[in-house]
């Protein structure tokens, strides 16, 4: 599946062989970390998983639990899920998926936990309150044993046991559970997400800022541009394609770069010398893309004004890029001021 995803992304539904531009992994990197944030279907799989076993074990008391209850229930099951060995289906795959381990080493079912309550729950097949004694500040454990505890391995547990809830801190009210790995203490698929996509995450340092105005083929043309994955003449000559030439298609006279076409190209700096003016931008050097990323923050704005002005840069990139397909494989050819005249209108 994952497969045809990639290939849709590049190709759409043509069957000719694309250019695969950006990686996977890159892809499928979360947007606050430089990538597109597009899911891998098996983290979306994992997670819904996950969203069956939390609504398991806080969900109640409803028709379908007594039926897994029913169905693979023990009576003295200390699993996070009750499941047999001979279980299938899948109900097998939902207490799998607790087994789990990802990047830290721990299990998906670790983030799972169980906070006791008062302890005075009935229904129980151990009451807490009913063992612990407190007197005068000191606590005591009773016991009703059927048989007391006599091989080491018995003694051992009962050790562990007692080392266990000695010490425990009752914090009161009815036993719950919590997901560890939200703020909340709830699950939530975004926060089981975050979690399931943190592994073998590549590390992606960009200034992209996703919170703007314009429309999102806008936004993906600037990360590709940032990420230099635009099929520039240069980059598509190093991918093997036959060129007759890789002259930048704005002004037919130095190499088509992304460098070079949205800040070193004549054509680009005069429709970004049109639009310091027009916008009254306080002036700033810029080398590459990236220093463009970085006017919004130079400049003595409010937030408003900087959500605006990001939205005027992607669209001046836009517009860049769209002049030099046009140029290239239309033959059409605006002048910059035709451009401005555009932007007023939008903005
Ligand atoms: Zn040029």
């Amino acid at each position: 599946m994952e497969k045809i995803m990639r290939r849709f992304l590049w190709a759409g539904c043509s069957v000719e062989k694309k250019i695969n531009w950006i990686a996977w992994d890159i892809i499928t990197t979360p947007k606050k970390e430089g990538g597109l944030g597009v899911s891998k279907l098996e983290d979306v799989n994992d997670t819904l998983l996950l969203k069956w076993a939390w609504c398991f074990k806080t969900g109640g008391n409803c028709l379908w639990k007594k039926v897994v209850i029913g169905c693979y229930g023990l009576s003295r099951n200390w699993s996070l899920l009750p499941c047999t060995a001979s279980a299938s289906g899948c109900w097998k795959q939902i207490v799998k998926i607790g087994e789990k381990k990802i990047w830290s080493g721990k299990t998906l079912g670790s983030y799972f936990e169980g906070i006791v309550g008062d302890g005075l729950e009935t229904k129980k097949w151990a009451v807490v309150a009913d063992r612990i004694r407190v007197v005068s500040g000191s606590k005591s454990l009773l016991w009703e044993w059927r048989a007391e505890p006599s091989s080491d391995v018995e003694v051992s547990d009962l050790f562990n046991l007692m080392e266990d809830i000695y010490d425990y801190v009752w914090k009161g009210g009815l036993d719950k559970w919590r997901w560890k790995a939200s703020g909340s203490n709830r699950f939530t698929i975004s926060s089981a997400r975050r979690l399931l996509s943190s592994y073998s995450r590549p590390v992606i340092d960009m200034q992209m800022k996703w919170k703007c105005w314009t429309p999102l083929k806008c936004k993906i043309m600037v990360w590709r541009a940032i990420l230099n994955r635009l099929p520039t003449k240069v980059e598509l000559y190093k991918r093997g394609v036959n060129l007759q030439s890789v002259v930048c298609g704005l002004c037919d006279t130095d190499t088509e770069t992304y460098t070079h076409i949205f800040t070193g190209c004549f054509f680009a700096a005069e429709i970004w010398s049109r639009v310091d003016s027009w916008c009254r931008l306080t002036p700033s050097i810029v080398f590459d893309i990236n220093d463009l990323m970085k006017i919004t923050k130079s400049q003595p704005l409010t937030k408003q004004a900087k959500y605006i002005l990001r939205g005027i840069i992607f669209t001046t990139l836009w517009t860049i890029w769209n002049e030099r397909n046009d140029r290239i494989f239309q033959g059409k050819r605006r002048r910059a001021t035709e451009h401005q005249n555009d932007f007023v209108f939008l903005v």
